[in-house]
Parts: C-alpha cells; structure tokens; sequence
C-alpha cells in the first residue's frame, strides 16, 4: 500500500488528502500533519480584524475531519525533509513516505523590515488566527480614542489583498459609526501602482482603485518602501515620516523552514506543471510553498501572490497526478494557473479574475458591485461547509 504524507491543513492540504482519499480509497495510507489542530478560512480573516466574525464562525477541527474520512491526522510540526531517505523530521520521530504533499504556506518574514508586526514591532497584522485576533483588540483601543491610520503592504509583498480589504473595511466602519473625520488613513505600498496586485493589474484595474481611493478619501503612497517603524510613527526609505495611532502592514513571505532547503533561496519550492519537484519527483508542492517568478521587476520588489482559488487547483493537480502514477494510469493534463478572488472593500466588493495568472491574458477583469459582497459571504458559508465534509471534489 502506497504511504502519502501530506504537510499542512489549510487549503491545499485538506484538498489533497481528501481529493487523494476520494480517488485512491484503501489502496493508500494517507497522513496529514499539520501544526495548527483546525482549518482556519483565512479569507475571513481582516473579518475577523474588524469584529464582524469570531473565530469559531470560520474554524473547524482538523482531527474529526480527517478521521471520519479515513485519513490519519497528526498534530505536530515538520522539523525537516530528509527528501533522499524520503523522510519527514518531527521532534518525536521521523515518517517514511512514498508520496510528500507539501503545503506549508508562507513563513511570514516580520524580520525583513525593522519594527514590522505584532510580536515584536509595533504593527499588526491580518494573516492569520492569532493575529488578526491582536489586530481586533487594537482595534477596539483604536474606537475609544480614534487617530490616524496607516496600513499597506512593504517591500516584497506578495500578497496585496488583505492590506486593500483592510483600507475599505476601516473606512466603512469608521463611516458607520460617524467617526471617519477623526482618522485619517493612509495606504503605503511597494506596488509601482495602485490596483497591480503584484500581477500587473487587471485591465483598468488602476483607474477603478484610484477612484476607489479617491472617493474614500484614503491617500496612497505608491511605488515605496518602508525603513522602519517605531512607535506610532512609520519611516519610509524615502525619508519622509508618518504618525499614526495604528498601523497594519502586510509582511513579505518566505518558505517554511522544514522545508526552504528544498526550494529557491526564499525558501519556495520549483514545480513542473504537476506540481512535482523537479528533482525529487516523489515530493509535490502546492498554494503558497511553490514558487513563482515575479512576472516583471518592479521599481520595489513585488511577488506574484498565491490565492485559496490556485492553491486548490494546485491540490488536485497534485491529487490526480499521484493517483494516476499509483493505478498506472496516464498523467493528468497540467494545471495552467489562474486567478479568481472576490475581494472585500467594506461596504462592497469587487470580482477580480486573471487567465491565465500571467500576461499575456484570454481574460481578466476587476468588476466592483455590491453583488460580489454577497458572493464573498455565500462563498465563505459554502466551502467551510464543503471542507467540513470532505466534499473537496464539488466546484
Ligand atoms: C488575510 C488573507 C486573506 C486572503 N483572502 C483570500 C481570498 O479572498 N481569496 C483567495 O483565493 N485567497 C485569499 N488568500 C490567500 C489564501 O489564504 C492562500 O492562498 C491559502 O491559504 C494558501 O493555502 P496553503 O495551503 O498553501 O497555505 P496556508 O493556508 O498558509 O496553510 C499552511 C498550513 O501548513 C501548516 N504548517 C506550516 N508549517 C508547518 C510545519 N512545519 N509542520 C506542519 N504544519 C505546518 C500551517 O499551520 C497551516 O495549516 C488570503 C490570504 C490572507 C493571508
């Protein structure tokens, strides 16, 4: 019986195991090792930042998940990768496999930028559980003596959504409750113009966030680096200065460190359009643990960002690719990635979509409406319910 090992429980990892599960059933041994013991919608996450959701409304426990499937769950976290033993290192003990799924997600590097986040800096921070839990009580400090606000995204970001949702969301709650005339926001980012996304943008994508902006009042910095922050003040490359009274930025990414020796010297891990590695072809990688080039050089660095949406293509790529290899059948077409993302802006939403991920483009398009916030919360009820039951071969 083949041994599969999958790393991580978030999108990519369930969606393989269960996707392996579905098409392999007993004829494999499928383990997932994650160090996090529940599935967190991360997409929820700035929701979460600004009161609108609690944690147990976008969380579930990985353990019965798993096991009512069939897939052992460990709760543990992955040392190292002794890929020519194809090993996985845990501080008890090491687990052969077969097959290694790797979906590790980012390490986020808050050391990269001196006073960044909120464990030892002075920002917060959205990107996960713990964090945006910080960032919530930040912000209910922030409502009884309102100020300034600055939030974006720092030199190589990778991934710029959070830090837009984040800008609309402050600004909507803040005009809910007839404060917006106290705090001042801000926007700070490496991208060399508002709405690229780290993707070159998306047709007219840099007029509708200009007006997005503009209507909502919110001055943007474009094209920037930051120095350093320090209490209650940022100080970007350029000299200039800015105070606030709260700060949230998004961090650069690197690869996990159990895994980074596998990968670039970031850390991310080179695939073929299986998403196998190129050298050690019984490993897989998927979502953001994979690596992909910058589409061009920016002025301040930017990468290309990963979403759930190509994460979980990435998974079944990986899933069909392992199965067909198991039952000696012929590899599955490659995946040629693509993005789909709703993103929040507060009191609506917008669709943005890029096919494939890289330009040249057949389609792309960024179209705002008050329809893709509803598409956004439906989404979200719809695929923790699929995750809850394994469901990961519905659309
Ligand atoms: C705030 C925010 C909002 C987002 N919104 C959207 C959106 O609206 N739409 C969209 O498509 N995408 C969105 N994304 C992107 C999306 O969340 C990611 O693409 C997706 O989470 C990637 O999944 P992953 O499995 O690659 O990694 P992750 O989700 O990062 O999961 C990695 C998992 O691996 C585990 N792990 C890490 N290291 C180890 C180790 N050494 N041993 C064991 N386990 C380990 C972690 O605990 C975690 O469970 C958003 C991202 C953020 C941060």
């Amino acid at each position: 019986m083949s041994k599969i090992v999958v790393l991580g429980g978030s999108f990519g990892g369930l969606t393989a195991a269960f996707e392996l599960k579905r098409l392999l059933g007993k004829t494999a041994d499928i383990t997932l090792l994650s160090d996090m013991d529940k599935f967190v919608f991360i997409p929820s996450l700035p929701w979460l930042a600004m009161g609108w959701r609690k944690a147990e409304d976008i969380t579930a426990p990985l353990k019965p998940m798993l096991e009512r499937k069939g897939i052992t769950f460990i709760h543990g976290e992955a040392k190292g990768i002794d890929a020519d033993a194809s090993k996985v290192i845990t501080g008890t003990h090491e687990i052969h496999y077969d097959y290694l799924v790797i979906s590790t997600g980012p390490h986020l590097a808050f050391e990269e930028v001196p006073g960044l986040g909120p464990y030892k800096g002075n920002t917060e921070c959205i990107f996960t559980l713990d964090q945006a839990e910080m960032a919530n009580k930040a912000w209910n400090r922030f409502l009884e003596n309102p100020g300034a606000i600055i939030t974006g995204a720092v030199q190589g970001v990778s991934c710029f959504g959070p830090a837009y949702e984040y800008a609309f969301e402050t600004d909507a709650e803040l005009r809910k409750r007839k404060i917006r005339n106290k705090a001042p926001i801000v926007f700070v980012t490496s991208e060399p113009y508002i709405g690229h996304f780290g993707i070159g943008g998306l047709r007219n994508s840099k007029r509708i966030m200009e007006d997005e902006f503009a209507k909502r009042d919110i001055k943007v910095i474009t094209n920037t680096a930051v120095e350093e922050f320090v209490p209650g003040e940022a100080r970007l490359k350029d000299g200039s200065k800015i105070p606030h009274k709260l700060a949230m930025f998004a961090p650069a990414m690197k690869g996990v460190p159990a895994v980074a020796h596998l990968g670039n010297p970031r850390g991310f891990i080179p695939v073929d359009d299986n998403m196998r590695h190129k050298k050690h072809r019984n490993i897989f990688t998927i979502g953001v643990a994979v690596a992909i080039a910058p589409l061009e050089q920016t002025v301040i660095p930017t990468g290309v960002p990963k979403t759930g949406f190509m994460t979980v293509k990435m998974a079944k790529a990986a899933a069909y690719s392992i199965a067909a290899e198991i039952s000696g059948s012929p590899a599955p077409a490659s995946y040629e990635m693509d993005v789909l993302c709703l993103m929040d802006m507060g009191n609506t939403a917008s669709l943005m979509r890029a096919k494939p991920l890289l330009p040249p483009r057949q389609e792309s398009a960024l179209k705002e409406g008050i329809v893709y916030k509803w598409g956004k919360i439906a989404f979200e009820k719809y695929f923790l319910w699929k995750i809850k039951h394994g469901l990961t071969n519905l659309p």
